[in-house]
């Protein structure tokens, strides 16, 4: 499903977090959100997500309007940073919650809970609790999780931001293999630029708010837009 932001600004009291937005993310693609601490990203993702709601602009998903749709009418998935999963449930339990609360059929949720453990790689793993798994482990349910209800539009907010180095090179590595399986329409948010470069399609600079500039990595590395993209993406020394 592909994405249309037109001239969103989202304020907090006085402050601007977001600041008269316009972006087009392609349906299918893998696209980062990228820039500093404070730039606006994560109040990006959950104007998308509908969590919160714009002050003035328009989104629209599938080329429809979706400004005033509650958060469980877009069908998007979510993972944040410090996404807990339930505590008392397994790995299946976890990965089946949102399918039951939908009320899909008992054959249909366990067919599909094998699949998608496959999937992120955690077949055999489906009867631990959370508390029996490592960081990268988690964060495979929760995306698994996500995954779970068939979302058109995956939305992970630093989804790998608190595990170690080493966990989180896999991971990315994991997340684009993903990616080019199952094809769902990705945002991903990070402050890290070799992530970004990595990971994503296409990367969307952030600063103070506003959109620097759109491009693949290449074309961002290449060939920055603006004196912030060159300092904020540049050679790292
Ligand atoms: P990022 O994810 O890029 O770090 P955020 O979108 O979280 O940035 O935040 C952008 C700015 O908006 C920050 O300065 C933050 O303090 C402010 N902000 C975000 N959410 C709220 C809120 N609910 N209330 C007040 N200020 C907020
Ligand atoms: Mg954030």
């Amino acid at each position: 499903m592909g994405i249309v932001i037109e001239n969103v600004t989202k304020q907090f009291g006085s402050f601007t977090a977001v600041d008269n937005v316009s972006l087009e993310i392609s349906s299918g693609s893998l696209v980062a959100l990228l820039g500093p601490s404070g730039s606006g990203k994560s109040t990006l993702l959950r104007l998308i997500a509908g969590l919160e709601m714009p002050d003035s602009g328009k989104i629209l998903l599938t080329g429809k309007d979706a400004t005033n749709q509650s958060v469980q009418d877009r069908n998007i998935g979510f993972v944040f940073q410090h996404y807990a999963l339930f505590k008392h449930m397994t790995v299946r339990q976890n990965v089946a919650f949102g399918m039951e609360i939908r009320k899909a059929t008992k054959g249909k949720v366990k067919g599909r809970v094998e699949e998608l453990l496959e999937l992120v790689q955690l077949k055999g793993l489906g009867d631990r609790y959370p508390s029996q798994l490592s960081g990268g482990q988690r964060q495979r349910v929760a995306l698994a999780r996500a995954l779970a209800v068939e979302p058109k539009v995956l939305l992970l907010d630093e989804p790998f931001g608190a595990l170690d180095a080493k966990v989180r090179k896999d991971l990315r590595a994991w997340l684009r293999r993903l990616h080019d399986e199952v094809h769902v329409t990705t945002v991903f948010v990070t402050h890290d630029q070799e992530e970004a470069m990595e990971v994503a399609d296409e990367i969307v600079v952030m600063n103070k708010g506003k959109v620097e500039q759109v491009g693949t990595p290449a074309q961002v590395y290449d060939h920055p837009a603006t004196a912030f993209v060159m300092s904020f993406i540049g050679p790292v020394n």
